[in-house]
């Protein structure tokens, strides 16, 4: 993409009771907007703040137009404001940025120039990161093991700095705490997903909205996303693996207890006689279950994406 070509850059910004932040942060990305493309937007999402966010916004967007403001009737969290925002995002490149001026915004027009090397997805890759440790530990093994799993090989995928080329977004559609897996699901889509290291900064205003428990969390969701995205694993093929492989033991344990008991040599109840046939039963119960995945899933993979929020504004 050229100097030329990049002409409307759209900011897609989550928050939830950041009132104390977003006139800092209104500043700074003007700015560096202005700097980077030819006209651009600012998308606030405001995902049922209870403090003065919604009133800080309205007063921005009186001053300035390019302003544009989502409102949640309640907060239903930082996945379903993103989503909503892609859908109204404009820009043929879209950035997003956590609202509570930990990430950078001069860090922009870096993850922009990535774009021009042919990557479609450029994620912030928080290498210092500004947290305490009882965050950022949890972190660093969810993001190993969800590179290991997802096969996308980027460092940290729940930075809130990242950005797309627009048609990007308009194909992702996140719930609950999904957010995290956006490099997986763009990834596999197609998509070109990297990394580019990005400065963090400390929370100056109002508290942070994730815990460590939450990662707990991330590991359910990443089942999810492997099992319910296009183009993943399927389940059958999943729990078919670990039904086989449980089928293929206690089968073996199986016939030899028929050989022992078909060349005369006598059958008693001995444990690993036990431990076969349990496995058996397991294997079948697996594969059952296996399969009734399969079915639901196929139904679930088409509502997958879509999610109704009520919007106040
Ligand atoms: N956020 C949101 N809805 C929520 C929780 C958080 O929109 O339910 C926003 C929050 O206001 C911030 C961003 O998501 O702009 C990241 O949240 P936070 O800073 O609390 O996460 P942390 O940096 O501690 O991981
Ligand atoms: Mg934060």
């Amino acid at each position: 993409m050229s100097e030329k070509t990049r002409h409307f850059g759209s900011v897609v910004i989550p928050l939830y009771n950041e009132e104390a932040s977003l006139p800092e942060l209104y500043r700074q990305l003007t700015s560096v907007m202005e700097r980077t493309f030819a006209a651009h937007e600012l998308v606030f999402i405001d995902d049922g703040s209870s403090d003065g966010s919604i009133d800080v916004l309205r007063e921005l967007r009186g001053r300035d137009a390019r302003v544009k403001i989502i409102s949640f009737k309640r907060n239903y969290g930082k996945s379903a404001a993103l989503s909503e925002g892609f859908k109204v995002t404009r820009g043929d490149v879209v950035i997003t940025i956590d609202a509570d001026l930990q990430d950078n915004p001069d860090e922009i027009p870096e993850l922009v120039a990535k774009l021009d090397e042919g990557y479609d997805l450029v994620s912030g890759w928080k290498m210092q990161r500004k947290d305490p440790i009882t965050k950022t530990l949890p972190s660093k093994l969810f993001n190993l093991t969800t590179s290991i799993v997802s096969g996308i090989k980027i460092h940290d995928f729940n930075c809130g700095l990242k950005c797309y080329r627009g048609e990007v977004v308009k194909r992702i559609s996140v719930y609950g705490e999904l957010h995290r897996f956006i490099p997986v699901i763009a990834g596999w889509e197609g998509f070109r997903v990297t990394e580019k290291k990005v400065t963090h900064f400390e929370r100056k205003y109002g508290q942070s909205k994730f815990g460590a428990a939450r990662f707990l969390n991330g590991m359910f969701d990443l089942a999810t996303v492997m099992f319910l995205t296009r183009r993943s694993t399927s389940p059958l093929h999943f729990f078919g693996r670990v039904a086989f492989v449980f089928f293929a033991v206690g089968g073996l344990i199986t016939f030899y207890f028929l050989m022992l008991w078909l060349f005369g040599r006598g059958l008693h109840v001995r444990p690993l006689m036990v431990g076969g046939l349990v496995m058996i039963v397991i294997a079948i119960q697996i594969g059952s279950f296996g399969l009734l995945a399969e079915l639901f899933t196929s139904k679930a993979e088409r509502t997958f994406a879509y999610r109704e929020y009520r919007i106040d504004d």
